[in-house]
């Protein structure tokens, strides 16, 4: 995933440090949750699910926490354990025959946040049952944008936007005192821009179907998976969520997709300082409480 880091500083030496420092900090990161790097503590955990606990850092054990927490939050839309069926599904954009459903069945019945198990006194983590596995591909870029963010602010940098692939976690204000601007873009047309919104220590997070998708019987499908089903999520083509933490909007993005229009806005209204903006299959957009849209793009 790209980065892009955006930051107020005395001048461009100071700026370039700054920037370098933050760019550490998403390395540091990677290594630790990724689930690509077969050294990180993810890794490690994976591998030993169904043999053993894993003691992990502080970091990763408080990551999983929180996880975990989410996952239970959002009933389960959002799951730290959908990585079961990761192998299953690849969104490259091309038509693809639907898999064997036994083949679906046999990995939902490894998903289960509720299964992972989380010892506090040694700071471990035992995943029950073999072939089950943690991913942070909802909610790792989110936390990357936090912790760069707190990072770049406990070094003094009282204004930056760090982006996360379309997670988005700011602070301060623009060099001449205004607010730092978000623009949504239309999924059916990324060059263009639909609503502009003014943002200020807040984190705004667009998850969407336009990059990573499949097509299958006629129809497109976008990268999140319905954990309960095991089958791409379907009727929400873009996500927008603007909450206090880009990890928690992150995660809530995703949720949102797998909840569909109507049960996910229900559910962010009754979420404080959370707010949502949906686009449906068919262009339409709904959006939370707060927030006034017009109806299309
Ligand atoms: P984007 O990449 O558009 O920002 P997300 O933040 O929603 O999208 O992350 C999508 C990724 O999260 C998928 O590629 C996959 O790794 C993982 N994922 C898919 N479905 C779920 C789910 N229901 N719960 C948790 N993680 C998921
Ligand atoms: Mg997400």
């Amino acid at each position: 995933s790209d980065f892009e880091l955006t930051l107020i500083a005395e001048d461009a030496q100071s700026g370039k440090q700054f920037l370098a420092e933050g760019i550490a900090e998403i390395e540091r990161i990677e290594r630790l949750i990724s689930s690509w790097d077969p050294a990180s503590e993810t890794s490690q955990v994976n591998r030993m699910a169904g043999v053993a606990p894993v003691k992990v850092s502080d970091e990763l054990f408080e990551l999983v926490q929180r996880a975990k927490a989410i996952s239970r939050l959002t009933d389960g839309a959002f799951d730290v354990t959908y990585a079961s069926v990761d192998p299953i599904w690849t969104f490259r954009g091309e038509t693809i025959t639907p898999p064997d459903s036994s083949i679906i069945a046999a990995s939902v019945a490894k998903i289960g946040f509720q299964k992972v198990l989380l010892n506090p006194s040694d700071k471990s983590i035992f995943l029950p049952e073999k072939g089950m596995k943690i991913g942070f591909g909802a909610i790792g870029k989110g936390y990357a944008a936090d912790k760069v963010k707190s990072l770049l602010q406990a070094k003094g940098v009282n204004g930056g936007i760090v982006n996360a692939s379309g997670d988005l976690s700011a602070w301060g204000v623009q060099p001449d005192g205004q607010p730092w601007q978000v623009g949504l873009v239309n999924p059916k047309n990324k060059n263009k821009v639909f609503a502009w919104f003014p943002i200020n220590d807040r984190a705004v997070v667009t998850s969407g179907d336009y990059e990573r998708y499949l097509l299958m019987g006629g129809k497109r499908y976008g990268h999140i998976i319905n954990p309960k089903t095991g089958y791409p999520a379907q009727g929400v083509i873009s996500c927008t969520v603007f909450a206090p933490k880009a990890e928690l909007a992150d995660a809530l993005a995703t949720a949102l997709f797998v909840l569909g229009i109507e049960n996910g806005l229900y559910f962010v209204n009754q979420l404080p300082e959370v707010d949502a903006i949906l686009i449906d299959d068919e262009g339409k957009l709904h959006a939370s409480k707060n927030i006034e849209v017009d109806e299309t793009i």
